[in-house]
């Protein structure tokens, strides 16, 4: 069995690259959480997931800020300092992240998140609302009717 990477707080910035939480003259007051609607366990990177948003859907990026990858891993969607496209009526002035994952072999809503994940996600909220003190966290879930991210965000501590 592979031995869970989990990384220590006083670690948590190294996950991030310089300039990632550089937001520009974007006030940013909601971070809101996304899943990338694909089957426990696929290893989708954001590389993917810019490639349908920009050739499926047309956008000139992909829509999220940060993607969680399963290994815990985060990488760079499109750049804070620019709006998001995630979650209809709040792009403007939130942080959109998802994190690889959310439904079942069947396709169906599931938290699918691994230690990794979990792990990773809470540094990053924490290191976005050092950032944007006063920021609060939702799910895409909380302003649509989607299952999205598949987890009662709001029920979580971060
Ligand atoms: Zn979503």
């Amino acid at each position: 069995m592979k031995k869970e990477i989990v990384m220590k707080k006083e670690d948590s910035a190294g996950v991030l690259e310089k300039g990632w939480l550089d937001a520009g003259s974007r006030r940013i007051d909601e971070i809101i959480i996304h899943c990338s609607a694909t089957p426990a366990g696929r290893d989708v990177r954001v590389a993917d997931i810019r490639r349908w948003h920009v050739e499926e859907r047309g956008w000139r990026d992909v829509g999220y800020h940060f993607v969680v990858c399963l290994d815990g891993r985060i990488e760079r969607g499109r750049p804070l300092w620019k709006a998001g496209a995630h979650c209809m009526g709040h792009n403007s002035h939130s942080v959109g992240v998802c994190y690889v994952g959310g439904v079942d072999v069947e396709m169906r809503p599931a938290d699918t998140r691994t230690q990794q994940q979990k792990v990773a996600m809470k540094q990053l909220v924490g290191l976005l609302r050092e950032r944007f003190p006063g920021a609060r966290v939702y799910g895409h879930c909380d302003f649509a009717r989607k299952a999205c991210p598949s987890f009662d965000v709001m029920g979580e501590e971060w």
